[in-house]
């Protein structure tokens, strides 16, 4: 599951959903430019530079709308292989992040739930992990959140929404990125709640 550091992961613009029902094809999912060396992928004149290479599995954890249940599903990412610099580029459907498990917009939901309703680690667990929680690991603490909330706190979780100060408490941190979450999310119907709107504006943040 974990990229080389090699490689370079480019959102495409559909969400996890759509990318599932119909995998979309090397040609429409082909990067413009390598984003490793810049070159154009088709040049005018010239032979394909950027090249379908294959597909690559990736397990996303979390629901697919917000406030369905959760589940792990199979992405099947579309690799490119860059003739110029031999860089591996991997397009994913919008909201699949590099070396974490869960999807953006389950993320999103977990802060928006922690950060302004108050909910607690172990509801909002259940709200987003599809895996049955028995024995042992039902009574270990679940850490996610706080890896998420240190994250987001050196500004690596989302990095367009920027870093927090070092003396923010991690209540704190939470609350602030998920209203800039909800900030970013495209408005949805009248008194939607704020964990909906932080799941949609999340995927946009990745
Ligand atoms: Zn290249």
């Amino acid at each position: 599951m974990e990229e080389r550091s090699s490689c370079r992961i480019v959102q495409a613009d559909i969400d996890i959903k759509r990318w599932m029902t119909a995998l979309p094809s090397v040609e429409q999912m082909r990067p413009p430019r390598c984003p490793c060396c810049d070159v154009a992928s088709r040049p005018v004149n010239g032979p394909r530079v950027m090249r379908g290479h294959g597909l690559r599995e990736r397990q996303v954890c979390g629901p697919l709308d917000p406030g369905d249940a959760p589940q792990q599903v199979t992405v099947r990412a579309r690799r490119y292989r860059c003739s110029g610099c031999g860089a591996i580029t991997l397009v994913v459907p919008r909201g699949v992040l590099r070396r974490r498990r869960y999807a953006a917009s389950a993320i999103g939901w977990v802060l928006a739930r922690i950060g302004l309703d108050g909910a607690t680690t172990p509801v909002v667990r259940a709200e987003v992990c599809g895996a049955v929680i028995v024995g042992v690991a039902a009574a270990e603490r679940w850490l996610a959140p706080s890896r998420w909330i240190e994250a987001s706190r050196r500004g690596q979780l989302f990095p367009r929404l920027g870093r927090h100060s070092a003396e923010s408490r991690r209540a704190h941190i939470a609350e602030r990125t998920a209203m800039q979450l909800v900030a970013l999310s495209p408005r949805g119907g009248a008194g939607e709640p704020a964990a909906h709107l932080a799941f949609r504006g999340a995927a946009l943040a990745a």
